[in-house]
């Protein structure tokens, strides 16, 4: 028996079309064809579980993929099914090419789709992206079935002859195409298949390897070992989110997690993701230790589809915040052939993106009812992700601001309900707004953290890089409540209260004051005020407004809308502390030269306290610092 046919699709030469679109993964046809023999060999268990097979069957199939660098082929063999000459004609001829060509049509015209359609595939007929010729040899499991052999050169026409073909299951022979002689190689395409393959439920070969067994014992008693050839397995057929977590324990999640980044640190804790409506999907996500750097690592999640895997770059499968996660998802019903944009808006995918989310927040919540102490300890690790999490997710934050912690300077962690009751009788100001004080930088802003505690006021730390956003997110969710740096102003003016400090000074010399210490500072970006506070306080302090400042750590990270405070000179406010004895010794000076070098030592004191004084400053600061100390005496 010969025949030959031709293949009825509409675009005439569809090959040279595949390659092109196909071209940014050309490796993608292994998974394909591997894919396509597990399901094979799945459907042929399954009937022969159902006493639906007559012949006999391998109870431990196998796929195996090899090459022949000689012959240039590429071979994929399977004990699966199989497929008579009847249904080779039906699957592959109609069904695999119409869905290519449909694939084409559909994506001919988007260039910029090239990237998504390498990465999902399509099919048997990727085959055609990497040979110029296929065959396909097979024997199907049904009594009395003939072996059959396919054969098509990349044209629309083919020929199918029988063939003698002895064991049920099929072979597809790959006759590489000059170009794609690069898979002719034992390290590229073990690689492929690594990346691949490497948790398909069918036992994979490719090649043999060495083994060392035992063979009995030498007069020692002690045993002796040989070498033999084995058949390399490349895949571990029940991976770990594969299996049910109660027969896990941590050391297995440990392990899984070494085999996925081997190079990592131990992960904090992981949640195993078990849904079976209304989808299906299972996985196991980790939590890595993320640094305060914020050295993000996205695309860390592998997606997987059936144990095939897809891709790692989840990006519209998984919340954003969720994407620092690592691990494993595995859902057969996420849609994988199709584009971005459909995608974002199917709704199964939506559906697991809420499920995800819920998920995370569960466990957060469970960590930290179990075990609030290790919960804090693990605190400085999640709370970017927690905070990146509250910031980009609304039912997020409605389960997270119940776990969601403050730090406070002294190392004390409270729950957002909890730091408000805390702070509230003190840190009230006379308008009824609550004021949370924070510092970026403890070293830095000592004075000021020193005069907040002096008053008996709490300081909080938010020192990473997601604490900006997060702090006015805080804002807009809390209730009359602002957060203010302990900078930012001198620290009545922070919180302000109802009675007020008099000043010693009358209207006449408060005006006095301010005009010697603009002269001795001399700076137009730097507003003097003289202001009355507690003798104890500084006699200067230097401070940038809470929305200044905002503003430009907005321009400098891009993140709103106003680029051209990036460039801007900083402008500070000096505030003068009227009360304090330095004034008056300033007043007392006769000469307008003494007083303004009085001013400008006090001026320049405030500046090194916050490491702004440098360069010829800092010298003449230090010049006059020893003439002031040996007194008029040398002059
Ligand atoms: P899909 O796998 O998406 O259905 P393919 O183009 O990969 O599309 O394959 C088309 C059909 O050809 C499959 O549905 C299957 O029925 C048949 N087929 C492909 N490869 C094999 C194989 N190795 N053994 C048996 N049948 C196969």
């Amino acid at each position: 028996m010969k025949e030959k046919g031709s293949i009825s699709i509409h675009t005439e030469n569809i090959f040279p079309i595949i390659k092109k679109f196909l071209y940014s993964d050309h490796e993608i046809f292994l998974r394909e064809l591997v894919a396509n023999a597990v399901d094979a060999t799945q459907k042929l268990k399954r009937l022969s579980s159902l006493g639906e097979v007559k012949t006999e069957v391998n109870p431990n199939p196998r796929i195996e993929v090899s090459f022949d660098k000689k012959k240039k082929t590429i071979t994929i063999a399977d004990q699966g099914i199989g497929m008579t000459a009847e249904e080779i004609k039906k699957y592959i001829n109609q069904i695999a090419f119409s869905g290519a060509t449909e694939f084409v049509e559909k994506y001919k015209d988007k260039g910029d789709e090239q990237q998504i359609i390498g990465m999902f595939g399509l099919g048997f007929y990727s085959a055609f992206m990497v040979a110029d010729h296929v065959e396909i040899n097979s024997l199907s499991y049904q009594e009395g079935a003939k072996a059959a052999k396919w054969k098509c050169d990349g044209s629309t026409s083919y020929e199918i002859t029988e063939s003698k073909k002895k064991e049920i299951g099929t072979e597809v022979i790959l006759h590489i195409a000059k170009d794609s002689e690069e898979f002719l190689d034992e390290f590229r395409l073990k690689g492929i298949l690594d990346k691949y393959c490497k948790f398909l439920p069918v036992e994979i070969k490719f090649g043999t390897k060495e083994e060392q067994v035992e063979d009995g014992k030498d007069k020692e008693g002690k045993p002796k070992y040989k070498s033999v050839t084995v058949d390399n397995i490349i895949n571990e057929t029940h991976p770990l989110w594969t299996k049910s977590p109660s027969e896990l324990k941590d050391e297995d999640y440990l392990n899984f997690y070494k085999s996925l980044y081997p190079f990592s640190e131990d992960p904090l804790f992981w949640i195993h993701l078990n849904v079976d409506y209304p989808f299906n999907l299972t996985g196991v996500l980790y939590f890595p230790k993320i640094k305060k750097d914020f050295e993000i690592q996205k695309n860390k999640i592998q997606l997987y589809s059936k144990q095939v895997f897809i891709t790692d770059e989840v990006k519209d499968i998984v919340p954003e915040f969720l994407q620092l996660l690592h691990g494993v998802i595995d859902s057969p019903d996420i849609p994988l052939n199709v584009s971005r944009s459909y995608l974002q808006s199917d709704s199964n995918v939506k559906k697991i993106n809420n499920h995800i989310t819920k998920k995370v927040a569960d466990k957060l919540a469970e960590l930290f009812k179990k075990d609030r102490k290790a919960f804090e300890e693990k605190w400085d690790d999640i709370g970017i992700f927690v905070k990146y999490g509250m910031l980009s997710e609304d039912k997020f934050y409605e389960k997270a601001k119940n776990f969601g912690l403050l730090k406070s300077i002294d190392n004390t962690y409270y729950t957002l309900d909890e730091y408000k009751e805390k702070v509230s009788a003190t840190q009230t100001d006379k308008d009824k707004n609550l004021v949370y004080l924070y510092t970026n930088d403890e070293k830095k802003q000592h004075s000021f953290i020193q005069s907040a505690t002096k008053k008996g006021y709490d300081v909080l730390e938010f020192d990473s890089l997601i604490d900006s956003h997060f702090i006015n997110f805080l804002e807009q969710k809390l209730d009359k409540t602002q957060l203010k740096r302990v900078d930012a102003d001198t620290i009545d003016k922070l919180i302000q209260k109802e009675e007020e400090i008099a000043s010693v000074l009358s209207k006449e010399e408060e005006e006095k004051v301010k005009g010697i210490f603009e002269k001795a500072i001399n700076n137009p970006n730097m507003a003097v005020a003289v202001e009355s506070q507690a003798v104890d306080e500084m006699p200067v302090l230097i401070t940038m407004s809470e929305f200044m400042r905002r503003m430009k750590d907005m321009a400098e990270t891009g993140g709103g809308g106003m680029p051209m405070m990036g460039g801007m000179p900083d402008s500070y406010n000096v505030a003068i502390n009227g009360n304090h004895p330095i004034i008056a010794n300033i007043l007392k000076k006769k000469k307008e030269a003494d007083q303004v070098k009085l001013a400008k030592q006090a001026f320049d004191l405030a500046m090194l306290s916050q490491n702004m004084l440098t360069g010829k400053d800092l010298t003449d600061f230090i010049e006059r610092s020893v003439e002031l100390m040996v007194g008029k005496a040398k002059k």
